[in-house]
């Protein structure tokens, strides 16, 4: 097995990615062919709302506030600026190597979450992972993205379209995407990150804006190898302080990934990934090169491709207190932030935004 060296990596980074990326215009190439995707034309001034309920991002707490308004009859919109569901639950497929470069796994302690978790592994999207002796995790199978392609099966989604401006109208809320189309809805739930939140809602909704003014967040920087060989690589999930390392896998080493090229994902923790955020694509993939050869005494080997991405808020630090207002007019908000910083508390807040708008709704089944 080969030893890297710095210019056996440098060749082969293809981009270096921040998560906000640039929104491509949705009606020009809707390339997510997993989802229904719906191109709307401009409404007029005088038209009614196009929707009863339009949410902002199609992450995990967008998502299960999607099906409840689905199951309750309500004609819903999800709109995300990304090309794929599932936001911070994210994989990347490069070169047919399969990067799970967002959350790593779920847990569960609430039963709703719980039967969320065991409906997806009834699908054949989501398993069991025992990854410590006494610790089992859900992952999704064949890789983290199912479980939130799971949520959004049959939901209306318009992907690669953006939010700019959420707008206070006497009976309803008018949305703007970044090229200046409005859309309008009865009532909408914001589930962008706290910081952005904050952006869209602070000129109308100031208590909303106050809200996610108290969240913070930690960057993660991660960094995605393809490599010719991964035989001699750990096949548990490394996580090591010493190093910098959060946690780090070989991708084929997660339940039902066997059949992926060998592939490995090192995530820094977070005070690492603070001190470097800005540091450049190469330097940040050969100094976590060097830092996981250091903590699993294993040489990673020939290098096919190396990715670097940057999650600039990636684990919520502080989130919003529990008696926080999450709804103003018709607005509500919802995300990770609002109860936590893991998978399970964004969908419970997605949940909890859509009972708030809601409140007459009879809670529907899972
Ligand atoms: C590196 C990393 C590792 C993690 N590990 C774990 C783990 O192992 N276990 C765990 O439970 N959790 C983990 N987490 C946290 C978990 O991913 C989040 O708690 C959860 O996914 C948050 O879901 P959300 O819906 O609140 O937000 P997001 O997933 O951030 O979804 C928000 C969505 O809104 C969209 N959006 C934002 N602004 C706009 C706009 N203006 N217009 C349109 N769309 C917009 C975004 O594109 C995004 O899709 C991890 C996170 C990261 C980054």
């Amino acid at each position: 097995m080969a030893i890297v060296s710095p210019n056996s990596w440098r060749g082969v980074i293809d981009s270096f990615s921040i998560c906000q990326s640039l929104a491509i215009g949705y009606r020009k190439s809707p390339i997510n062919k997993d989802f229904y995707i719906m191109t709307v034309p401009p409404p007029s001034s005088t038209a009614s709302p196009h929707y009863d309920l339009l949410i902002i991002g199609a992450g995990i707490a967008g998502l299960a506030a999607g099906r409840m308004a689905q199951q309750a009859g309500l004609e819903v919109m999800l709109i995300d600026k990304g090309r794929r569901v599932g936001g911070r639950v994210s994989t990347r497929r490069i070169d047919g190597f399969v990067f799970n470069h967002g959350a790593q796994f779920a847990t569960s302690k609430s039963s709703d979450f719980g039967d969320i978790l065991r409906a997806a592994s009834t699908a054949d999207t989501a398993t069991n992972w025992q990854i410590e002796d006494k610790k089992t995790v859900v992952i999704g199978t064949p890789m983290m993205r199912a479980i939130p392609m799971f949520l959004a099966n049959n939901l209306p989604i318009q992907q690669n379209r953006r939010i700019a401006r959420i707008i206070r109208k006497t009976d309803h809320i008018q949305c703007v995407d970044t090229d200046d189309v409005p859309i309008t809805a009865k009532k909408v739930i914001c589930t962008a990150p706290a910081p952005q939140t904050a952006a869209l809602v602070t000129d109308d909704f100031p208590y909303l804006a106050a809200t996610a003014s108290h969240a913070a967040y930690a960057p993660c920087l991660t960094v995605m190898l393809g490599l010719a060989d991964d035989e001699l690589l750990p096949k548990m999930p490394v996580k090591s302080p010493q190093h910098d390392i959060g946690w780090a896998m070989c991708e084929t080493a997660r339940p039902d990934a066997a059949q992926h090229r060998p592939a490995l994902t090192i995530q820094a923790d977070a005070a690492w990934s603070a001190a470097h955020k800005d540091d450049r694509a190469d330097s940040i993939i050969k100094q976590l090169i060097e830092k996981y050869q250091l903590a699993t005494e294993c040489q990673i080997g020939e290098v096919l491709h190396a990715h670097a991405h940057r999650w600039l808020y990636a684990k919520v630090t502080t989130p919003s207190p529990a008696d926080a207002i999450i709804c103003q007019k018709n607005l509500a908000i919802a995300g990770d932030w609002l109860g936590g910083a893991r998978i399970e508390h964004a969908f419970i807040s997605g949940q909890r935004a859509f009972m708030a708008l809601h409140p007459t709704h009879a809670r529907p089944s899972i």
